[in-house]
C-alpha cells in the first residue's frame, strides 16, 4: 500500500507545518472549557446538569481547537506558497464563519518547490530546473513531455520509456524525495 503511506505521510507533513503555538491555543481552549465548566457548577448558573455540560465542553473545544489549528496553518501556509502571512492569518481570524480560512483555501498559489540542486523556485508542471537543468519529473527522452513514473510507453509521441525508463523514474523519485517538504 505505498499509495496510503505517502498520503499519510503527507498528511502528516501538513500537520507539522503548523506552528507549536496554534497546539498550545487548542490545549489553553480545552483548559478554558473546562474551567467555565467547573466555575459554572460550583455557582450553581450552570442551566445543564453536568453530564451533559462535559460532552458540551469537549465538542465545543475540539470545534474551536481546529478553528485555531486551522488558523495556524494558514499562518504557516501562506509562507511557503509566497502569500502573505500576516495578511491571511488576520484575514483567517477575521472573517466570521471562518469565512476567511475557506477564502484562502479557495484563493492559496500552489506552493512554491525549490530546486534540490540549486535553490531555484519552480512551479508545478515543471520538467526541469531552469537554473540547472536538473530532472524534476520524469519525461519522454523523445518528446522531453512528462510522464508518469510506471509508464511503459510515452502517452504524447508512443516512444518506448522501457530502457531509459528506469533511469528516469530514479532521478524523479530522488527529486521528489527531496523537494518534497
Ligand atoms: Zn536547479
Ligand atoms: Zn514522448
Amino acid at each position: 500500500m505505498p499509495i496510503k503511506n505517502e498520503s499519510s505521510t503527507r498528511f502528516m507533513d501538513e500537520i507539522r507545518i503548523i506552528s507549536p503555538w496554534a497546539f498550545l491555543l487548542v490545549i489553553l481552549g480545552y483548559l478554558a472549557a473546562i474551567a467555565a465548566l467547573v466555575i459554572a457548577n460550583l455557582s450553581r448558573k450552570s442551566p445543564f446538569p453536568l453530564a451533559a455540560m462535559v460532552p458540551m465542553a469537549i465538542v465545543g473545544g475540539t470545534f474551536v481547537g481546529c478553528y485555531f489549528l486551522l488558523i495556524g496553518y494558514v499562518n504557516r501556509d501562506a509562507g511557503r506558497r509566497g502569500m502573505s502571512r500576516l495578511a491571511w492569518t488576520l484575514l483567517a481570524i477575521l472573517i466570521p464563519n471562518a469565512l476567511g480560512i475557506v477564502l484562502y483555501f479557495v484563493l492559496r498559489k500552489p506552493r512554491i518547490a525549490i530546486c534540490p540542486q540549486c535553490g531555484a523556485s519552480l512551479e508545478p508542471g515543471f520538467g526541469f530546473c531552469p537554473g540547472c537543468r536538473y530532472r524534476l519529473n520524469p519525461v519522454c527522452l523523445k518528446c522531453q513531455r512528462a510522464v508518469h513514473a510506471g509508464d511503459k510507453f510515452c502517452p504524447y509521441c508512443g516512444s518506448d520509456l522501457g530502457a531509459g525508463a528506469n533511469e528516469v523514474v530514479q532521478g524523479a523519485g530522488s527529486a521528489g524525495k527531496s523537494s518534497g517538504f
